[in-house]
C-alpha cells in the first residue's frame, strides 16, 4: 500500500498536473454534453455516453492553463510549465510583437502530437481593429463543388487540389507494407515488431501530410475571400447527408465543405464582412441567372446551363454562384426585413430568417417581401449568419 502511494507521488512529480487535468476536463465536458443532451438542454444530434479512451489509441495532448507560459525574447522558444524551454520550428515573432505592445495575452497552451511532430498552440486573447474588406461594396456568391472546390460569381474557378486522391497510391502502398509486418494482437499477446511500428509511423505521416496540405489550401482560399469581399453567400449544404453517399463520400470529405463554411463564418467576422447562407432548398443551380426562370429538372451530368426562356448559355456552377450573389443583393435592398430570430446559438452569432422574396399576388402571412423584378415564382428564404 505504501509503496503504491510512493510510486504515485513520483509520477505526479514527474509530469505536470495538467496532464491529468486535461483528461478529466475532457471527461467532464463529455459527461455534461451527454446529460444536457438527455435533458433536452442541448441542440443538435443526441450525444452518447462518453466512451473509454485508451492512451494507446488517442492523440497525445495536454493543455496548460496555469503557470509560466511565455514566448522567449529570441522568439524561437516557448517556455511551458514542467517541460521548460522548447525550441520552435516556426518563429513566434508576430505573437511576441503583440504581447510586447500589450495587445495580446496568452490564456493557455496546448501541446499535441500530430503525424510524428509535436505542436504547441497558444490560445490568445487579442485586442484588434476589425478591418474593412478591400472591396467594401462587393458581394460574391460561392458555389462549392467537387469538380472545382469553389466557383465564384466573378467567374473565377478555384481548382480542387484533391490532395487525398493524389496521395492515394502512396497511402495504399504504405498500408500494404504495414500489413505484411507483425502487428500487435490482443488475443495472443503479440507485441508489434519494430518494423511494424516504423511502417505505422510512415503511414501516419503520409496521412498527416494530406491533412496539412488540405488545411493550407482551405485557409488560403477563405482568407482571400473574406479579406476582399464584404458579403459572401454560400449554400447550406447537407454535408452529413452527402457523406452517406458512398460514391461521393471520399471526394466530399477531401474537399472538406463543412470546414470551408466554418472558416468563412469566423473569418467574415474577423474581417468586417458578412456571411449569408442560402436556404438548403433554394434552387441555385436550377434558376437562370439572366431571367430568373426555374427549371424543374437539371441532371448532375449537365455541366452547362441552357435557359429555354431567354436562351442564356452559361457554365452550371457559375450560374449557381451568380444566383447566390443576387440573393445577398436582394437581402440588402429588402432592408431590415422581418427577422424571425430562432434564438442565438452562440454569443457572437445571431441567426435569423428573412423572407427575401415572394411571388406577387400570393398571400404569405406576415411577411413584407419585395416584388420581384424578374417575375420569380418561388419563395426564397435566406438565413443570415453574422
Ligand atoms: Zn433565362
Amino acid at each position: 500500500m505504501e509503496r503504491r502511494e510512493d510510486r504515485c507521488r513520483a509520477v505526479v512529480a514527474e509530469c505536470s498536473k495538467e496532464a491529468f487535468n486535461s483528461g478529466l476536463d475532457a471527461l467532464a465536458r463529455a459527461l455534461k454534453n451527454w446529460s444536457d443532451s438527455r435533458g433536452g438542454k442541448r441542440a443538435g444530434r443526441p450525444v452518447g455516453f462518453p466512451r473509454f479512451k485508451s492512451r494507446r489509441r488517442t492523440t497525445p495532448t495536454v493543455r496548460f492553463t496555469t503557470g509560466t507560459i511565455r514566448v522567449e525574447s529570441d522568439r524561437k522558444h516557448v517556455v511551458l510549465p514542467r517541460l521548460g524551454r522548447l525550441k520552435l520550428h516556426e518563429s513566434a515573432r508576430k505573437l511576441a510583437r503583440r504581447i510586447d505592445n500589450g495587445t495580446a495575452r496568452i490564456m493557455s497552451a496546448t501541446v499535441r502530437r500530430d503525424g510524428g511532430r509535436w505542436h504547441v498552440s497558444l490560445c490568445v486573447e487579442v485586442e484588434r481593429v476589425v478591418p474593412v474588406p478591400a472591396r467594401p461594396d462587393s458581394t460574391v456568391g460561392v458555389d462549392i463543388g467537387v469538380k472545382h472546390l469553389a466557383v465564384l460569381s466573378t467567374g473565377e474557378l478555384v481548382p480542387n487540389p484533391r490532395h487525398l486522391s493524389s496521395a492515394q497510391r502512396r497511402l495504399r502502398r504504405l498500408a500494404r507494407s504495414m500489413s505484411r509486418k507483425t502487428g500487435p494482437d490482443r488475443r495472443t499477446g503479440q507485441r508489434p515488431s519494430n518494423r511494424w511500428q516504423r511502417a505505422s509511423a510512415r503511414l501516419g505521416r503520409a496521412h498527416a501530410r494530406v491533412a496539412h496540405l488540405r488545411r493550407d489550401s482551405l485557409h488560403k482560399l477563405t482568407t482571400r475571400l473574406t479579406r476582399e469581399h464584404r458579403a459572401i453567400v454560400v449554400e447550406d449544404l447537407n454535408v452529413a447527408g452527402m457523406l452517406r453517399n458512398r460514391r461521393l463520400a471520399r471526394h466530399i470529405a477531401d474537399a472538406s465543405f463543412g470546414e470551408l463554411r466554418r472558416q468563412l463564418t469566423y473569418k467574415t467576422q474577423w474581417n468586417g464582412g458578412r456571411l449569408f447562407i442560402a436556404d438548403r432548398w433554394y434552387p441555385s443551380s436550377k434558376t437562370c441567372s439572366g431571367c430568373g426562370a426555374v427549371k424543374t429538372k437539371l441532371a448532375l451530368s449537365e455541366r452547362t446551363y441552357t435557359c429555354q426562356t431567354c436562351g442564356l448559355t452559361i457554365d452550371r456552377d457559375h450560374n449557381a454562384a451568380l444566383n447566390l450573389a443576387a440573393l445577398a443583393a436582394e437581402y440588402d435592398t429588402a432592408g431590415s426585413g422581418p427577422v424571425a430570430a430562432r434564438g442565438a446559438d452562440q454569443k457572437t452569432r445571431v441567426r435569423g430568417q428573412v423572407a427575401v422574396k415572394r411571388e406577387p399576388g400570393t398571400a404569405t402571412v406576415g411577411q413584407t417581401g419585395t416584388v420581384s423584378p424578374q417575375g420569380e415564382t418561388t419563395d426564397r428564404v435566406l438565413t443570415r449568419v453574422h
